[in-house]
């Protein structure tokens, strides 16, 4: 790596102590790149085994990579920690302006540790870290207000980002997120809840710098070139028009549309929520991570009279994406638009993870309508599908848990049927909620084995639909396609592109990009590091005491038709025992 570049700092932050302390580590990302490498390297090496998630010593990291800053899209940053949601592997990526934040603050990596006596926010300015009395600012529900309190009282506005945490993070619901600005998580696997433990409400980011090159031709060339492939690509035309609520009509009409807890795969309702409906009736602003040319983020106004008065008006701005709507909408059975708005307000401002805030209450719903528990558990609230206002009610008491019924909502779709039955239809995959596609074997195997059990580890849902929709293959034969992308996935999340990218970003556009940067790697090269870090997310798995042998899909999956229907529970178990192989765990 180039010798003026800050990226090789890491600021290490204790919340014990209230100190923090600057190391050089430039060996880190030249062998493991930024991003996922280099944070996986830093939880192995400061995270203890068999720690508690919620125990001081559980670190928070955040990393950035080479690119951050220099190129477009490379525009996220990694979340690693000990999840207090399954026990394992905690991950999770972000953008707004999170990784431009660190990057400018002269960091590429950030390491949290320990946990503060009172209520705390960090104020990171360049070299200098601000310990700042958050006591006002706990309690406080709203994640959003947070942010808007925050940004009075802190410098850098335009340039700073603002992660806080909500209701959910402070209960420390294992499924709590992490908001930052431009409506931003780090959504997946309760980073919010480890914030909470650590009585830490917030951290605002901000710098200035200029950042090396080693060659500005090459540079400028090689810019011009991935900018002109970003603004011209007909698939980021799809993010920008529509975003990835244009997903919802095709996957409806294949039939892969999880609905009301995957009791079917097709809404009767699914025009009521297109991403052509939410764009022609209430779309209010698109919006960009920093450094994004293409600003796949949808805000939806939602208007509504306020207070007695005659044309008095409250107006809401609510993001909206494919997962939401399938989490809230069609996997609840809600098919009026303002209807499932509301709900995912109430979800945005508290703090939690949208996918499985949806999934579990789509399991406590069929568990109601089955008679598994009744309003004496739900204290009176009447779940059905499409109430959405119920939905609103028991969001709020997964937040409070006033009672064992609720604290077991609050720790996912697993802890509930562990404790009340129900387990054939309680959509949890190595603990983590499922996400909205129910496409055939790809969809549901890439997430059982992905690293973070998520749709994005491996996009197993995109193979079912361009490959075994006209082809038949084996369990063996997926699951390495699963493990290949998974691996190259790992180059991606290392050097934080986001995964949209991932058509402009191949192995050579990407080599091409590194030595920009000082860092010369080959394709085959990149590949092989690829392997090298999957490897030391699934040690770290294995560590604290995930196993591949007791691994298992929920039976719901073969029980609703899909558009690939050839599978069935050995299918997916032979595919299991390959990956066992192939990771040398056997
Ligand atoms: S495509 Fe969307 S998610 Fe990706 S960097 Fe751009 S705005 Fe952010």
């Amino acid at each position: 790596m180039l010798e003026n570049d800050t990226l090789s700092s890491v600021l290490y932050i204790d919340l014990s102590k209230n100190e923090f302390w600057i190391e050089k580590k430039p060996e880190l990302f030249e062998k493991h790149l930024g991003g996922t490498g280099v944070a996986i390297q830093l939880l192995h090496e400061n995270c203890p085994k068999g720690c508690n998630a919620f125990a001081p010593e559980n670190p928070i990291i955040f990393a950035v990579g080479p690119l951050t800053g220099l190129f477009p899209l490379a525009s996220k940053t990694v979340a690693m920690f000990k999840s207090p949601h399954t026990g394992n592997l905690g991950e999770s990526h972000c953008g707004g302006r999170s990784a431009i934040a660190i990057r400018m603050a002269g960091y590429g990596v950030i390491v949290i540790k320990g946990s503060s006596a009172t209520p705390i926010y960090l104020s990171i300015q360049d070299k200098k870290v601000f310990f700042r009395d958050a006591s006002t600012l706990w309690g406080m529900e709203n994640c959003f207000t947070v942010g808007r309190i925050i940004r009075e009282n802190e410098p850098g506005s335009g340039l700073r980002t603002i992660m806080r945490i909500g209701g959910a993070g402070e209960k420390l619901v294992s499924y709590a997120c992490v908001t930052t600005e431009t409506y931003r998580h780090f959504g997946r696997l309760g980073l919010g809840a480890v914030f909470g433990s650590k009585k830490l409400k917030a951290v605002v980011i901000s710098g200035k710098r200029s950042l090396p090159v080693r060659d500005m031709n090459q540079y400028r060339k090689l810019y011009d070139d991935i900018y002109q492939s970003a603004v011209t690509s007909s698939v980021m035309k799809k993010y920008h028009d529509l975003g990835t609520a244009e997903n919802v009509l095709p996957l409806n009409e294949l039939g892969g549309l999880p609905t009301r807890n995957l009791e079917t795969a097709k809404f009767e309702s699914a025009s009521k929520l297109s991403g052509e409906v939410f764009a022609e009736q209430y779309l209010g602003r698109r919006l960009a991570c920093s450094h994004c040319p293409v600003g796949c983020i949808h805000i939806a106004a939602l208007r509504e009279p306020y207070g007695d008065e005659p044309y008095f008006y409250k107006t809401s701005m609510i993001s909206y994406d494919y997962e939401p709507i399938y989490a809230l909408g069609s996997m609840l059975g809600i098919s009026d638009a303002e209807g499932f708005l509301k709900l995912m307000e109430q979800v945005e401002i508290r703090g939690l993870d949208v996918m499985s805030t949806g999934v579990v209450l789509a399991w406590a719903t069929e568990a109601q309508k089955r008679g598994i528990i009744s309003e004496k558990e739900t204290m009176g609230i009447n779940l059905r599908w499409g109430n959405y206002n119920a939905y609103m009610e028991a969001v709020r008491c997964i937040i409070e848990q006033p009672n064992e019924f609720y604290k077991a909502l609050a720790h996912g779709v697993e802890q509930a049927a562990s404790q009340y039955g129900g387990a054939d239809f309680a959509l949890s995959f190595g603990g983590n909620e499922m996400p909205g596609y129910h496409t055939g074997p790809g969809a549901h195997l890439g997430v059982l084995i992905g690293s973070r059990h998520s749709h994005l580890d491996n996009a197993g849902y995109s193979i079912d639909q361009k490959i075994l929709l006209t082809k038949q293959i084996s369990s063996e034969e997926l699951a390495k396609m699963l493990l290949d992308e998974e691996r190259w996935r790992q180059i991606l999340s290392s050097l934080v592109i986001c995964f949209f990218a991932r058509s402009i970003f191949a192995p050579d556009i990407v080599s091409k990009a590194l030595q920009v940067v000082g860092f010369d790697f080959q394709p085959e090269d990149l590949h092989k590091i690829g392997e090298e870090i999957h490897r030391e997310k699934y040690k770290f798995k294995i560590r604290e005491g995930f196993s591949l042998d007791t691994l298992h899909a929920p039976k719901r999956i073969f029980e609703t038709p899909s558009p690939v229907s050839n599978f069935d529970e050995k299918f997916i178990l032979d595919a299991i025992a390959y990956v066992k192989k192939e990771l040398l765990l056997e």
